[in-house]
This record gives structure tokens, sequence and C-alpha cells, in this order.
């Protein structure tokens, strides 16, 4: 499993990087199994990360399997784990429209059908320095249920039940922060009543690829 992990943290490092979600060697992901967590390395470059890269460590940090030494986001990562059971994928990204909106500090409303998607809003956790435990702390009381947060003056994190999902929450929050700055250039948007968020989330219980079946004919 941990080696599906590590492989899984090296095609969706790449992927951050191909899709502008990241710079360099910004952002970070991990996958929870258990107990365990696999973090991506700390400053090393995405073209060239390979899965033997990608440690392991415990819920309290202590290295479990080595690798390169883990991402100076480990106590975000940590911290949102120990949040919320129910996740096992955590996604940091320096996305650039998610950045504009947290150096305003703004959060984003449901100023748009897909919101609701990523929560009922997606909120700003208050500024404090990259790698300290204020930053994973703030961004666990802002993230609450949600699946993303905006982190003041830094960027974005999402978690999900996968990898695949945090990522696409991660490009989905990108998306709308970018759609939510030009129209706050241009004006301010009529938000969504809590009504109508909550017949999308109604409307998206039913969405998404199935097979179409054709009913059986009947004689009569
Ligand atoms: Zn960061």
């Amino acid at each position: 499993m941990l080696a599906m992990a590590r492989s899984e943290i090296v095609v969706f490092g790449k992927r951050m990087l191909e899709r502008s979600l990241v710079t360099g060697t910004g952002g970070n992901l991990s996958v929870r199994s258990g107990r365990r967590v696999a973090l991506s390395p700390s400053g090393v470059e995405y073209e060239a990360m390979k899965p033997e890269d990608v440690a392991v460590v415990d819920l309290e940090g202590r290295l479990l399997e080595g690798g390169m030494k883990p991402t100076s986001e480990m106590s975000l990562h940590l911290a949102l784990y120990h949040a919320r059971p129910d996740i096992t994928a955590v996604v940091h990204t320096h996305s650039p429209y998610a950045c504009v909106l947290a150096c305003l500090g703004r959060e984003i409303p449901p100023f748009h059908y897909l919101v609701p998607l990523v929560g009922g809003k997606i909120p700003v956790a208050p500024y404090a320095c990259f790698g300290t435990p204020e930053l994973a702390r703030y961004a666990v009381e802002a993230m609450g249920e949600g699946k993303a947060a905006l982190l003041a003056n830094h960027g974005m994190v999402s978690v999900a039940g996968s990898l695949s999902e945090a990522f696409r929450v991660a490009e989905t929050v990108e998306f709308l922060a970018m759609v939510y700055s030009r129209v706050l250039s241009l004006g301010e948007p009529r938000v969504l009543t809590d009504e109508e968020v909550d017949q999308v989330l109604e409307a998206f219980k039913s969405y998404g690829p199935s097979r179409a079946t054709v009913a059986p004919f009947e004689e009569g």
C-alpha cells in the first residue's frame, strides 16, 4: 500500500507542477494509510522526485521508513489527519489565484455553483509562518468539515479520501479563485442562497459517469 502511496505522490507532484498549481519545489502532498503517512520530500524538484525519496512517518511524525527529509509542512499534514479521521490525502499548493485571495484575506463565498462541492465556502486561515504548529492549527480550525482552505499570505490546502480527489479539489479551488478574482475586479457577484446551495448538493448526488441502461422492453 505504501509503495503505491509513494508512487502516487510522485505522479501527483509532477502534475501539480504541470498544471501550474506550484512553482519550483513549492507545495507538498501526503497520503495516509492507517497510522502511517507518506509525505513528499522537502526541497526536491518534482521532475527529479522518485518513489524512494518519499519518507513514511507515524501520526506523531516519527520516521518509520527512510527517504529524503519530509516536507517542512509535515505538521500541517499531520494536524489535518489528527483532526479529520475521514481523510487519507492532503494537497498543499501555491496556486496563483488562490494566493491572490489568500493575500487579500478574502474567503470565497458560494458565488458559483461549484463552491458547495468543496465546502459551503472556502475560508481563509489566519497568517502564521510556514512549517509552524500555529499554521497547522489555524488551517485545521478554518477547514472545519470542509475540503479546502486558503492560507493567508501563503497558498491553499485541500483534503479528501484519496490523493486524486484532493488534487481535483485543489484544481477546482484554483479555478474558483481565478473566476472570483476576476469577478471582484468588475463588481460584486450575487451569492447563492442557502436553498440554491442545497439544491446544487442534491443535484450532484446523481451526477457523474454511470452506465446508461435501457429499460427492458415490455410486451403487453
Ligand atoms: Zn507552502
